[in-house]
C-alpha cells in the first residue's frame, strides 16, 4: 500500500509523529537514475602538528602523548575531540556561547544528520535538536523507525550558537569544519543527511538552492549524501515536510542499496 501525497500530507501535517504505513517505499522513485556526484574533495584542513620544542629541563612528568593540544584534528579520537571542542576558541562564536555542542548519538551510527548550528535550547543543554527544530527532528527519524541515539548520530556545521540565532558564517563553518570531519570519519556513517544550506556549505562546498539540490546523489569520501530541508524552516513551511519526507525515503533506498550490494554505493 502507498499513500498518496495528499494521504501522505495530512499524515505528517497532522499528528504528531510520522508514521510509515507500510514497509514498501512510499513514493519510491525506484527505476529514476541515482543522482550525480559532487565533487566532494575537500581540502585537507589541518596543518601538521607542531614540531615538539626540545626540552631544556628534565620534565617531571612523561614526554606529552602524540595527541597533545597541538595534534591535528583529524588525528584525535572521541575523548581528545570533545575536550578540543569544549576548549575551542578558533571562531568568534566561542564568545557568546555558554558551551560548544559537540553532537549527540552512537559513534557507530548509520545515519548521520547535520544541522546548523545550536539554538538557545541547546546551548544550555549541550546537546543538538532539543528545540522545536528537535522534536521534529525526532518525529521525521520516528517516521523511519529510528531514535536518537540508535544508529543515528545528529551534529551541526557549527559547535557553538551564533548569537541571535543568525546564520553562521562562512568564515566560522570554515573553521569548525575540521572537527565534524573528524567525527564523520570517526563514524563512518552509511548515510549523511544534510539539513538545510548550513551543513550542504560545509560539507559540500555547495551554494546552490536547496531545491536545485534534493534527490541527488552526492559523494563525501565514498559515503553517500542527501540534502534536505532544515526542520526549523520546515515548521514555517509545512507543505515542504511531503519534499523533505521524499528526502528521507530516498537516503533510506540509497542506504538499503548500499548494503545490498555489499561495499558498493550505487553511483
Ligand atoms: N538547529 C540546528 O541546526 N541545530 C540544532 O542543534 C538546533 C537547531
Ligand atoms: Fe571553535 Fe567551532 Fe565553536 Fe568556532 S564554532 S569556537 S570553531 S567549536
Amino acid at each position: 500500500m502507498s499513500l498518496s501525497r495528499e494521504q501522505m500530507l495530512a499524515e505528517m501535517g497532522i499528528t504528531p509523529i510520522w508514521r510509515l504505513r507500510d514497509s514498501a517505499p512510499v513514493g519510491d522513485r525506484a527505476g529514476e537514475a541515482v543522482g550525480e556526484i559532487a565533487g566532494a574533495a575537500l581540502e585537507a584542513a589541518q596543518s601538521p602538528a607542531q614540531p615538539t620544542v626540545a626540552a631544556t629541563v628534565a620534565p617531571m612528568v612523561p614526554s606529552a602523548p602524540a595527541t597533545a593540544p597541538t595534534a591535528a584534528v583529524d588525528a584525535l579520537d572521541w575523548p581528545e575531540l570533545s575536550r578540543r571542542v569544549a576548549d575551542c576558541k578558533l571562531c568568534p562564536l566561542c564568545q557568546q556561547r555558554k558551551q560548544a555542542v559537540l553532537g549527540v548519538g552512537d559513534r557507530r551510527a548509520d545515519w548521520l544528520f547535520i544541522g546548523e548550528g545550536p539554538g538557545a535550547d541547546e546551548d544550555v543543554q549541550g546537546e543538538p535538536f532539543v528545540g522545536q527544530a528537535g522534536k521534529l527532528l525526532d518525529n521525521m527519524l520516528a517516521a523511519l523507525d529510528l531514535v536518537r541515539g540508535d544508529k543515528v548520530y545528529i551534529a551541526n556545521a557549527v559547535k557553538c550558537r551564533p548569537p541571535g540565532n543568525r546564520t553562521p558564517e562562512a568564515a566560522e563553518m570554515a573553521a569548525c569544519r575540521p572537527y565534524l570531519e573528524r567525527q564523520i570519519a570517526l563514524i563512518q556513517p552509511k548515510i549523511i543527511v544534510l539539513l538545510g544550506k548550513a551543513a550542504v556549505h560545509s560539507v559540500l562546498h555547495d551554494d546552490k538552492s536547496l531545491a536545485s539540490l534534493r534527490g541527488r546523489l552526492f559523494d563525501y569520501q565514498g559515503i553517500p549524501v542527501v540534502v534536505t530541508y532544515h526542520p526549523a524552516y520546515l515548521l514555517r513551511n509545512l507543505p515542504d515536510k511531503a519534499k523533505a519526507w521524499e528526502d528521507l525515503l530516498f537516503a533510506r533506498r540509497t542506504l538499503r542499496a548500499a548494503a545490498n550490494s555489499g561495499a558498493e554505493l550505487p553511483f
